[in-house]
């Protein structure tokens, strides 16, 4: 096979596999039929196209080319384990799509709606009651996320790789240890506000640091507090405001987007590609709530990157990152507006104190998630640099290494569940940094409210150009920023908190 046919396989299943996700999300489709998509690319998801893919690479001089021929074959290996292991992740995700949670008193709820419980339910009580029985729900499929990666494992090391850290260290660029350090150095520089901010919030739900149940997490990010200021009917006018001259994303013929209520439409935003450049979709459900803003402003980051990508630079560089940690640059970026006095006054109304406080709050939840991410990431470390299919020792080290890390105390059972592949935790805490390093360059450059600014716009709007073809750290270094660095992060932590 040529690798003409691969590149245009490789774009074709994307397109497939993206609308399958959208049209499940948006409550437009009932089953996620993405086994059956990825058996027809069975000649695609082979050793065969992988050989293919290798012996390109090999032979294109350094330069796009060749970026794009190996991102050609990372994508190729992705898709063989995401072949083979497609029938177990089907089956993980009927599970826990059918399930229901037993609570006190005989009332049981679906397994997501126990999710969604945890977020909104005032009752501390109630929520670990929520919270642990859902837990069960996760330990019964213990047997089957542990088939899922040993099947993950073994395919690994037909590609060549002595273990699961090397493989995706590799395909990544990420030396993983030194970017542990440097979120070790950032959760100690921060740990102090960190505490502050987080004791009287486990006090209120009636206990402490070091012993306060883990399902109060939810509860705490969702900060019910301001549901008043965040009300559902002033989101959409908020978000046209915000969006409004060079980066409408309302107005870009490439994306659509889909504010519609269904029934079965999945409450959480999310963004599908079916081809950068060409057409994206945003898909957003507001219920009430703070969330529902910054997760429309997440989204709409990655919307305007990948509906502004030129497809001119060709479909691989176009829409395969080297890892996820560039794309989620950009809608943290766009999240973080969020976090700005300055947006929150104008946008709301607010005095300038009300403004501040908001402001920190808001810090103070990513902060918190940054510790849980930190220690999330700490934890998969660990639990592969020794026998990852050790039920024990991983039920132990998760149920540790995120009560240190976090001061919440986590039980043993989501140590699968709270795991995504391929060290995704450690793209989204470079995003973490790199985020902070460019929302602190954007306002040397262009001021303040460099959001407002037509020159911001048109900045931004040429890094996005640009599509897949760069990676974070590179982009922070262009840009004037320390690439790895956690020093930016830790100044707006310190400003804000
Ligand atoms: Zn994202």
């Amino acid at each position: 096979m040529t690798y003409e046919e691969i590149v245009d396989g490789l774009r074709s299943s994307y397109r497939e596999i993206e609308n399958e996700g959208r049209l499940v999300s948006a409550g437009l489709k009932k089953e996620k039929q993405t086994a059956e998509i990825v058996e027809r690319y069975a000649w695609l998801y082979s050793d065969e196209a992988l050989k293919a893919a290798s012996t390109v690479e090999r032979e294109t001089p350094e330069g796009t080319d060749r970026e794009a021929a190996r991102r050609v074959r990372s994508a190729i290996m992705q898709g063989i384990i995401g072949r083979r292991t497609a029938a177990l992740d089907d089956r993980l995700a009927t599970h826990y799509g059918t399930s229901k949670v037993s609570l006190p008193g005989g009332e049981e709820v679906a397994f997501f709606t126990a999710q969604a419980m945890l977020v909104r339910e005032p009752d501390p009580r109630r929520r670990e009651q929520v919270g642990e029985a859902a837990a069960k729900v996760m330990a019964e499929v213990d047997d089957l996320a542990l088939e899922a990666m040993s099947t993950t494992l073994d395919v690994i090391k037909s590609f060549g790789h002595k273990s699961y850290s090397s493989f995706w260290s590799d395909l990544k660029g990420v030396d993983y240890n030194k970017l542990q350090a440097e979120l070790v150095r950032v959760a100690d520089a921060c740990c102090e506000s960190y505490k502050r901010w987080i004791s009287p919030r486990m006090k209120a739900a009636g206990s402490r640091y070091g012993e306060c149940s883990r399902w109060h997490l939810s509860y705490f990010r969702d900060l019910p507090e301001y549901d008043a200021i965040y009300s559902r009917e002033a989101f959409e006018p908020a978000m046209r405001r915000t969006f409004a001259g060079e980066l409408n994303v309302f107005t870009l013929p490439t994306v659509h987007i889909d504010l519609e209520n269904r029934p079965a439409k999945d409450p959480r935003a999310s963004v599908w590609v079916p081809e950068a450049g060409v057409e994206v979709h945003l898909l957003t459900r507001p219920l009430g709530g703070h969330l529902d803003y910054s997760a429309f402003m997440h989204e709409s980051g990655h919307a305007l990157h990948f509906g502004l990508t030129d497809p001119a630079i060709g479909w691989p560089l176009a829409n395969l990152g080297r890892s996820m940690a560039y794309a989620e640059v950009w809608s943290y970026l766009m999240d973080g507006i969020g976090s700005e006095p300055l947006w929150l006054r104008e946008t709301f109304d607010l005095e300038e104190t009300k403004a501040d406080s908001i402001a920190a709050d808001l810090v103070a939840v990513d902060l918190m998630m940054f510790m849980r991410y930190s220690a999330k990431l700490a934890y998969e470390l660990e639990l592969f640099a020794g026998d990852p299919l050790d039920r024990d020792r991983g039920r132990e080290l998760y149920a540790r290494i995120l009560s240190e890390g976090t001061g919440f105390a986590y039980g043993p059972e989501p140590w699968q569940f709270d795991r995504d592949p391929g060290f995704y935790s450690a793209d989204y805490l470079r995003a973490w940094l790199a985020q902070a390093a460019f929302h602190q360059r954007l306002g040397e450059m262009f001021g303040a409210r460099w959001w407002t600014k037509a020159e911001a716009g048109h900045w931004l709007r040429e890094q996005w150009r640009k599509g897949s073809i760069p990676e974070a750290e590179e982009t922070v270094a262009a840009v004037g920023g320390k690439p790895w660095s956690g020093d930016a992060l830790i100044d707006v932590i310190r400003q804000r908190l």
